[in-house]
């Protein structure tokens, strides 16, 4: 018998979350079994288990869109018993039995080798939105915004995958303007490497077609109406990657800055994101990521406090890294 976080729906539609007793028989079918010793608390799993968003397709489920551990048993040649791997997305915690419980079993090809520099903790001290965050970066090397093109904007930056993006992109030199609503992330938002704070009402609001063109690259991790004035103040040839939606679904924009600034917007999706990339960024992950820095601002939890810390984490009340520990 193991743990597990379990999202239970009655007939009459109500929701509710318990810590559950359950053995392997509720474990999907999958060629690898993994013994899941850290979890994390993404913006998705909030909704999930808050039931403010439709993100569970099927009751019961575990949420949690990633994990990592130990591989405990294996039908599939890439992995053996003793295999330290992660996993991110694929509709784990979604549709597919997720991270949040002890254990997990998954198809081989959904698995990433863990990297040597991390620890299953720190992998998950990162978890998928600091994963994200190096797929936006990436995004936004490949199409080339260097440290000299100009200054990057980060739009949620005290969140998960804002505040990864600014240590990350202030680890590779660039100028960072970290966009927040919460006055008191000040501090340590410019412990993170921001070079500038600007307060969100700046963009929450409808603004011109084109204002003055400011940024040569965005992460982007609110959508609305502060996509669109982040896309209105980009220098021509500026790239933003789009990767969320915190202030909401729509895109209320023109396309000026499209035509005639010439600005490049990328979606970016780390759900499917194919194999070789997700490697290539937790590759990335490794050479850039101050651990000690990391773990400064990580705060460990376990499966019963997680209903609350959802709550805290729509609500804006959460600081710095969630991780949950399974062991
Ligand atoms: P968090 O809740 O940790 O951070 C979101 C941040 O957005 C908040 O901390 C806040 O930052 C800011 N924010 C909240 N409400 C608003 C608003 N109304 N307008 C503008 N900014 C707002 O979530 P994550 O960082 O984990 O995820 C961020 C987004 O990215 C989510 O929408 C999530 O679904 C999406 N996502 C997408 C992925 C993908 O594959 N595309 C993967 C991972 C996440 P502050 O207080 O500093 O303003």
């Amino acid at each position: 018998m193991f743990d597990a976080l379990l999202i239970e729906k009655s007939p009459d539609g109500q929701q509710s979350v318990h810590v559950r007793q359950v053995d392997e028989t509720s474990l999907p079918d999958g060629d690898v079994t993994v013994r899941v010793e850290w979890s994390t608390l993404n913006y998705k799993d909030a909704l999930a288990i808050t039931g403010r968003g439709p993100i569970i397709r099927q009751f019961p489920m575990a949420p949690g869109v990633d994990f990592a551990g130990v591989v405990e048993k294996s039908s599939n040649s890439a992995y053996a018993p003793g295999d330290r791997v992660l996993l991110n997305g694929w509709g784990v915690g979604e549709k597919h039995w997720g991270g949040l419980a002890q254990k997990a079993r998954v198809p081989a090809a959904w698995l990433t080798p863990l990297p040597s520099a991390f620890s299953t903790r720190s992998a998950m001290a990162l978890g998928t939105a600091g994963y994200t965050a190096m797929l936006c970066i990436l995004a936004l090397q490949q199409q080339g915004v260097t440290k000299e093109s100009g200054p990057v904007i980060v739009t949620g930056a005290s969140g998960g995958v804002g505040s990864v993006a600014v240590m990350l992109l202030a680890r590779l030199g660039y100028h960072v303007a970290a966009v927040t609503g919460r006055e008191t992330e000040r501090d340590h938002l410019t412990h993170l490497g921001a070079a500038e704070i600007l307060p969100r009402e700046d963009f929450s609001k409808p603004g011109k077609p084109l204002e003055k063109a400011r940024w040569a690259g965005a992460v982007d991790v609110a959508g609305g109406q502060v996509l669109a004035n982040v896309c209105a103040s980009m220098k021509p040839g500026g790239v933003v990657t789009a990767c969320g939606l915190a202030a909401g679904m729509d895109f209320p924009a023109t396309v000026a800055p499209f035509i005639l600034r010439g600005v490049t917007l990328v979606g970016i999706d780390s759900v499917m994101c194919d194999h070789d990339r997700r490697v290539k960024a937790w590759d990335a992950l490794a050479k850039l990521v101050d651990v000690e820095k990391l773990e400064s601002q990580t705060k460990e939890i376990s499966l019963r406090d997680v209903s609350e810390s959802a709550a805290a984490l729509l609500d804006g009340k959460l600081h710095g890294r969630v991780v949950v520990k399974l062991d």
